[in-house]
């Protein structure tokens, strides 16, 4: 972490002080998630949100290793674009970056920070099943299931304290509860699960997103199931928190009449199969 990161965080984490508690009364019931119009309890402001997103996304890719292979970084980057165009966020910066990792996770970071790993490939087979990945994960951002974790209570309370240990410099100690917060496990060694609901959430909002930016949702019944039937030892991100195969692709069905009507809608994507990656 470099000298100017400190002025970064001084500015970035003072407002969580200031503004945190004054809003805990005007913002509670005041959010509604995008698409399902849940109410949610979110005592962060976004900005904060997605500069904490931003920069621990910069911290994470730096500790990671990082695909800069066109044949798999392309694919991904061209349907994540899609996505993101439909997403339609304009306050968010979106990147969509490759790793090199055989587990079959990916994970996005608020402000729109989509990383995919390459053990993913596999399961997803073509930019259909790819955006399938790429859609639950940027359901997770719009929803802003970070900011709805960061203010359950003791997370709350580890970000309003990491806020003044920023300024003084942070230690890793506080980049640790950063990263924890924002869905991290220490040292990015795994990715934490949303709650059933958030992950539920993810799967409606990335149905309708791969929909409207012209793949088939159909293509997203197919790539849980592979998923379902994976090494279930170490549930990655996508499987942890979420309710059995069954009733997950009964959601599935319930939705897809509606994600049709957006697919009839939408201008096709071409459907290319996806390379598979070399054993890291
Ligand atoms: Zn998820």
């Amino acid at each position: 972490m470099s000298g100017s990161n400190g002025a970064y965080w001084r500015l970035r984490l003072r407002p969580i002080w200031s503004i945190a508690a004054p809003c805990i009364g005007a913002l509670v019931a005041c959010t509604v998630a995008p698409y399902t119009k849940r109410s949610q309890l979110i005592l962060i402001p976004e900005a904060t949100e997605i500069a904490l997103g931003a920069d621990a996304y910069r911290q994470v890719l730096a500790k990671l290793p990082v695909s800069h292979d066109p044949e798999l970084v392309t694919p991904v980057r061209s349907v994540g674009e899609r996505i993101a165009r439909v997403a339609n966020h304009p306050g968010y910066k979106w990147e969509f970056n490759v790793i090199v990792k055989e587990e079959a996770n990916a994970f996005a970071l608020p402000g729109g920070k989509v990383a995919v790993y390459t053990g993913i490939f596999p399961l997803a087979r073509d930019t259909a099943g790819l955006a399938a990945v790429v859609g639950h994960e940027v359901g997770h951002a719009l929803a802003r299931h970070a900011g709805e974790r960061m203010s359950q209570g003791l997370l709350l309370d580890a970000v309003l304290t990491l806020g003044a240990a920023a300024l003084g410099g942070s230690s890793p100690a506080t980049r640790n509860l950063i990263y924890q917060a924002l869905g991290l496990g220490a040292q990015i060694g795994y990715v934490l699960p949303f709650s059933r609901s958030q992950e539920a959430e993810a799967d409606y909002i990335g149905l309708i997103l791969m929909a409207k930016a012209g793949y088939d949702p159909e293509a997203a019944l197919g790539l849980w199931q592979r998923f379902a039937e994976q090494d279930k030892d170490r549930p990655p991100e996508l499987l942890a928190t979420h309710p059995d195969p069954a009733s997950r692709a009964r959601n599935m069905r319930r939705w897809l009449p509606e994600a049709k009507r957006y697919f009839a809608a939408a201008t096709p994507a071409s459907v290319e199969p996806l390379p598979t990656p070399k054993k890291p």
